[in-house]
């Protein structure tokens, strides 16, 4: 049994077929889902998912491409959301800056608000890091009781480590399968005590369904991938990665 750690089932094509998307899921194994949030507006869907549907559960928060529109009671929304049963995590939040949608001011003031909200309520979070290693590490050591998982891992092993080091898992999503990815070799570092797989659908197919859209059964070919890189049977990656989120999220399964 494999758990999509990071998907975004509000998204139109995911939402108006999912009850066949959750079944092609069944089938490949992959049973429990965490939708996470970008915003207030589908943070608000990912809850009213985690209400309709007993094996998905949901995460509140601002992504950092959404952070330049955040609105100004983005805080006490995120309080309210996360009062709800089913509400896992703080996030998405973090730093992109590949694209620097929002101005990195801003993206780093929306996360440290939203870093401080996980440590009130002792809630892992859910981070996005995109070419922002250095403000990355620098904001998330100012919470040093605060743990989580870097979401859709793409940096170095280096980075890796340190955020290891600071309590956080790693999760790895269909980009470990594109060739000649660096990401084998830091997935082969990381160890399966802190490793945590995803889909990030509908964004990232993972190979053999690269450039289409994606979905969470998919989540089974980063497992199988995993397996090769650790030369170990799909089912203990499926142990061990089930068992770390559980864990880290505190599922009630
Ligand atoms: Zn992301
Ligand atoms: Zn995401």
């Amino acid at each position: 049994m494999l758990i999509d750690t990071h998907c975004h089932l509000f998204y139109d094509d995911l939402k108006n077929d999912l009850p066949a998307v959750l079944d092609r899921a069944k089938e490949l194994d992959v049973t429990h889902f965490i939708c996470v949030g970008t915003n207030m507006d589908d943070s608000r869907s990912s809850l009213l998912l985690s209400q309709t549907n007993q094996n998905i559960f949901a995460s509140a928060g601002v992504h950092p491409h959404d952070a330049k529109n955040a609105p100004m009671d983005f805080i006490d929304q995120i309080y309210e959301l996360m009062s709800f049963d089913g509400m896992v995590a703080v996030g998405e939040m973090g730093l992109d800056y590949y694209r620097n949608i929002s101005d990195p001011e801003i993206q780093k003031s929306v996360f440290r608000d939203q870093m401080n909200i996980a440590q009130e309520l002792k809630k892992p979070v859910i981070f996005h890091n995109r070419d922002a290693d250095t403000d990355l590490i620098k904001i998330l050591s100012e919470f040093p009781d605060v743990i989580g998982v870097s979401h859709c891992f793409s940096s170095t092993i280096e980075t890796a480590q340190i955020f290891m080091d600071m309590g956080y898992y790693i999760s790895f999503s269909g980009n470990l399968t594109f060739k000649n990815s660096h990401l084998s070799e830091v997935a082969k570092n990381v160890p399966l005590d802190r490793t945590l797989v995803e889909t990030d659908c509908p964004f990232l197919s993972p190979v053999p369904y690269r450039g289409k859209p994606n979905e969470p059964g998919r989540t089974r070919f980063v497992a199988e991938k995993l397996s090769d890189i650790h030369d170990v049977s799909l089912e203990v990656i499926a142990e061990r990665t089930t068992a770390n989120a559980v864990k880290l999220f505190n599922l009630k399964l």
